[in-house]
């Protein structure tokens, strides 16, 4: 564990706490991606030494990715980025379903999914003569897809299943083995969207029973630009982007040699480190909630208590939900990043959370979600000056409150 925090390196002083957002680089992935950004800059389909080096390298980063969550190498399609790869499980598996059966298509998944599920649904239902009937799955007030919801869906035909292991709102972890063993019984495809999930939490695709799993390696300390789709032996996909024939014909482009490169060792480096990082993580975030809960009255916790991600906390303080913007701005300038929601609606600021929203929260409450999301550089020092200043800048906010003294060094309270 390197001693000094990324975010210290980037710029002392500065406490980032933004990991769902994205990551800083570990530097194990710097090391192994230079000589792909430098000398080793061969086409991996070239015939020629330069172009066997590449290709050599991709297939390295093809057994490390698939060691994560227990795949087979030759089940790894590479693409450019989570979004992509949520593309390719959802139209691909849709188009091969049409063209197999000649059916009207119907695609099941959650109201609370990432832009790259949601939109894409809509695309799906807007193409061909009848396009693809879409059902969104409700959520409870802790973030959580109901079983018997999906037995209800799955009375009428359906082609795929889609649910997200990990939010990247709340944080909250979907029960994916209970989902997709269900699925299976009805002999419907299931994909996961594990980019909130992968490198934070053990994930096992045999175990799962998942079809199609979605990965981004910016998530979980790799580069930005590249994600992966694992693709089960056998499952019929039809591809989205056409040319060359590279990744079996899935994904035409030449590959992004030093992406991939850095994938594969930010796959190793989070299977190395996830055991001891879930638990250190874990526990920051439970030092995190009781400063803030003993400080803050008005604070409180979104998402389920205990089915969620290790670093993940978001939470809103209770009639200052219209501050968030101040409060966000006050934090910044503090030298804290974190964020409101996720990264990706962060062009709709001002907008209620959709995910808040699905959960039962009103429009208010749904605009008030601050989210602070941990990393592997991140230190109990930081926790504690992020404490320090936080309850400092909500107190001057709120002359109303006045903040119980935070008793930082307390030792954080055992895991649930
Ligand atoms: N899915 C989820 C759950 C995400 O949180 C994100 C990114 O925030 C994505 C997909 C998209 O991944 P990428 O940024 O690699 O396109």
């Amino acid at each position: 564990m390197p001693s000094q925090s990324a975010s210290e390196r980037l710029d002392s002083g500065r406490i980032y706490f933004d990991h769902s957002a994205t990551t800083p680089l570990d530097p194990r992935v710097l090391t192994a991606m230079g000589p792909f950004l430098g000398g080793a800059f061969g086409n991996a389909s070239s015939l020629h030494q330069e172009g066997r080096v590449a290709r050599a390298a991709i297939e390295t980063a093809r057994a490390q990715v698939a060691a994560l969550i227990g795949a087979e190498p030759e089940e790894i399609i590479f693409t450019a980025s989570g979004t992509e790869a949520d593309n390719l499980a959802l139209i691909g598996a849709t188009r091969a379903a049409i063209t197999k059966t000649g059916k009207r298509a119907h695609v099941v998944t959650s109201a609370i999914e990432h832009a790259a599920i949601l939109e894409t649904c809509k695309f799906l239902a807007a193409s061909g003569t009848a396009g693809t009937k879409i059902t969104h799955l409700p959520v409870d007030s802790d973030g959580l897809v109901g079983p018997e919801s999906l037995l209800r869906a799955l009375q009428s035909n359906v082609t795929l299943v889609s649910i997200m292991a990990a939010n990247n709102v709340v944080g909250t972890l979907q029960p994916i083995e209970e989902l997709a063993h269900l699925t299976k019984l009805h002999g419907v495809l299931f994909h996961t969207d594990a980019v909130q999930a992968a490198g934070k939490i053990p994930l096992d695709v045999n175990q799962l029973h998942v079809d199609l799993l979605s990965l981004s390696a910016h998530k979980l300390h790799g580069p930005k630009g590249i994600g992966a789709l694992y693709v089960r032996k056998g499952t019929q996909l039809a591809p989205i982007v056409f040319g060359g024939g590279q990744e079996r014909g899935l994904r035409s482009a030449t590959e992004n040699v030093a992406g991939i490169v850095g994938f594969g060792a930010a796959a190793e480096a989070a299977r190395e480190d996830l055991a001891d990082e879930a638990i250190r993580l874990a526990q920051f975030r439970e030092s995190i909630a009781a400063g803030l809960k003993r400080a803050l009255p008005h604070f409180y916790i979104f998402g389920h208590a205990t089915k969620r991600l290790p670093g993940h906390l978001s939470f809103g303080f209770r009639g200052q939900e219209r501050e968030l913007g101040r409060l966000l701005a006050a934090l910044d300038a503090a030298g804290i990043a974190v964020s409101a929601g996720s990264a990706c609606s962060a062009h709709h600021s001002g907008e209620p959370s959709g995910v808040l929203l699905a959960m039962g929260y009103d429009a208010v409450q749904s605009r008030g979600l601050l989210r602070v999301s941990l990393g592997r550089f991140n230190t109990r020092q930081e926790v504690d000056r992020f404490l320090e200043r936080m309850i400092r800048i909500v107190a001057e906010l709120d002359p109303e409150i006045e903040p119980a003294p935070a008793d930082v060094a307390e030792s954080a309270p055992a895991l649930a």
